[in-house]
């Protein structure tokens, strides 16, 4: 099942990023060490009774002339649109609706999508209650009057959300066919890997970056077996400013990462590992699904017997927090090596779902623990229980200990070592939970 996806919509200062942060709250940081992800979120998970959705805030503007900002705001509900499940369309009470509003409220109203209107900065209902009426129209019908900075009104902002969801969830047909996400920055060959699995040109390509182009589901039977490719390739946006174009492709891999088992991360070999590669695996890596970072362009670098060595070596350093994934080398062009695909595949699904006996489990805590003595703080040692898998893909473990306080991120990290040590969980993630036993 995926997650349900809310993008947050409207003018520049009306408040976006505040509501955005707000409703995150601290889950933001769900996993602190992923560079390039943490900082200048655009997109995060959110949770309101018992709906998880990810939320992403399409923001971003600048603007430099009405013009240009009329422009970004299309582009901008253009995307939310496109991606998200529900809309979130703030508006600011303390300059009441003003030309640009109508214009986005316009465009959402036609896309049919669920929307909720907003009214921020409503940080008294006394002082403000009556202003709220103008936005009815908009006619995108009830206003909700929050503040975002204050957090007020929140509550029935998000009931109303939430009311929008699909009532049996996003069940996608779940028929045990394996779902493959190719992400990856623009240009580094998602389409043309795309073709290339497929055999034969049904998705075009081109050398423009933010060319027009529909992302699209591609089944593959390889070996008998079916399997589908979801390409994030699709740029509609003829974006120039790169940012944009960045912001954009980064949300699309959110949605497509959602409803993905596996990721391949693609990584142009030409020019090496840059920060846009870094913050697109950053998504993989916290969403959970089980990674393989491919070089692409293999084919288009001079070669010794060292280079491939040599580039692993930066993967290493650069992805040193998801040293779990697997390396790939390969040619979109030549198809070289891509059939390894398959094998990676089938082998990290496998580890997806690997379930790991208690009683072995506990076994390996033991060893460990006696291997290298738990942590102490102020004359109290670490004492660490008992574990069992909760959970699969991605697998998850509970540990009990004396007190959690105590489980430093090193020695979980250390556990987790033993953990691969003894079964692999080749190409995914690992989880923990941390609970507390007297
Ligand atoms: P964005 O450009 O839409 O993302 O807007 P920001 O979240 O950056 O907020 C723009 C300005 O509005 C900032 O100075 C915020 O502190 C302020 N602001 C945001 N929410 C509220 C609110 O609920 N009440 C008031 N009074 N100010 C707010
Ligand atoms: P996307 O934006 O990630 O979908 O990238 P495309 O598939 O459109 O590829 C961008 C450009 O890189 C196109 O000109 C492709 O022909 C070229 N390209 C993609 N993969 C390879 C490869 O493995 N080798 C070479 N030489 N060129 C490639």
């Amino acid at each position: 099942m995926r997650k349900v996806i809310v993008a947050v919509v409207g003018r520049p200062n009306v408040g976006k990023s505040t509501l955005f942060n707000t409703i995150a709250g601290k889950q933001i940081s769900i996993v602190q060490d992923t560079p390039g992800v943490t900082r200048d979120r655009i997109y995060a998970e959110g949770n309101w009774l018992n709906y998880y959705f990810t939320m992403v805030d399409t923001g971003g503007i600048e603007p430099i002339s009405d013009d240009v900002l009329l422009k970004q705001m299309r582009s901008q509900a253009e995307l939310a649109i496109e991606t998200a499940d529900v809309i979130i369309f703030v508006t600011d009470v303390k300059s009441g609706v003003v030309d640009a509003d109508y214009e986005v409220a316009e465009m959402l109203r036609r896309s049919k999508k669920p929307i909720v209107l907003c009214v921020n900065k409503v940080d008294s209902i006394k002082k403000y209650g009556n202003d709220i009426y103008e936005f009815y129209q908009l006619g995108l019908g009830e206003p909700f009057p929050v503040s975002a900075a204050n957090h007020l009104g929140l509550g029935d902002l998000l009931d109303e959300v939430v009311k929008h969801f699909p009532k049996e969830g996003l069940e996608e047909e779940e028929d045990g066919t394996l779902k493959i996400a190719l992400i990856g920055k623009p240009n580094v060959g998602k389409s043309s890997l795309t073709n290339k699995l497929l055999g034969e040109n049904r998705v075009i390509v081109s050398d423009i970056a933010g060319t027009t182009r529909d992302a699209i589901d591609t089944e593959v039977t390889y070996n008998g077996t079916p399997y589908i490719f979801i390409d994030t390739a699709g740029l509609r946006r003829k974006g120039k400013v790169t940012e944009d174009i960045e912001r954009y492709s980064v949300i699309r891999t959110v949605a497509a990462v959602d409803r993905a088992d596996i990721c391949i991360v693609l990584i142009d070999a030409v020019e090496g590992i840059t920060d846009g590669d870094t913050r697109i695996a950053g998504i993989a890596h916290e969403s959970g699904k089980g990674v393989i970072i491919a070089v692409n362009k293999w084919d288009l670098v001079e070669k010794n017997d060292k280079t491939m060595q040599e580039f692993t070596k930066q993967l290493k350093e650069k992805f040193a927090y998801m040293d779990y994934a697997e390396y790939l080398f390969i040619s979109a062009e030549t198809g070289q090596r891509i059939h390894k695909i398959y094998e990676l595949v089938n082998m990290i699904h496998d580890n997806q779902v690997m379930r790991i006996k208690t009683g072995v489990l506990n076994e390996i805590l033991a060893r460990a623990t006696a291997m290298k003595q738990p942590p102490s703080d102020k004359g109290k040692r670490l004492k660490l229980f008992y574990i069992t898998q909760a959970s699969v893909a991605p697998p998850t473990f509970v540990i009990f200990v004396n007190d959690r306080e105590l489980m430093h991120f090193s020695y979980t990290r250390y556990i987790e070592n033993q953990i691969r040590e003894n079964f692999g969980f080749r190409g995914t993630p690992i989880r923990f939970i941390i609970r507390e036993r007297g």
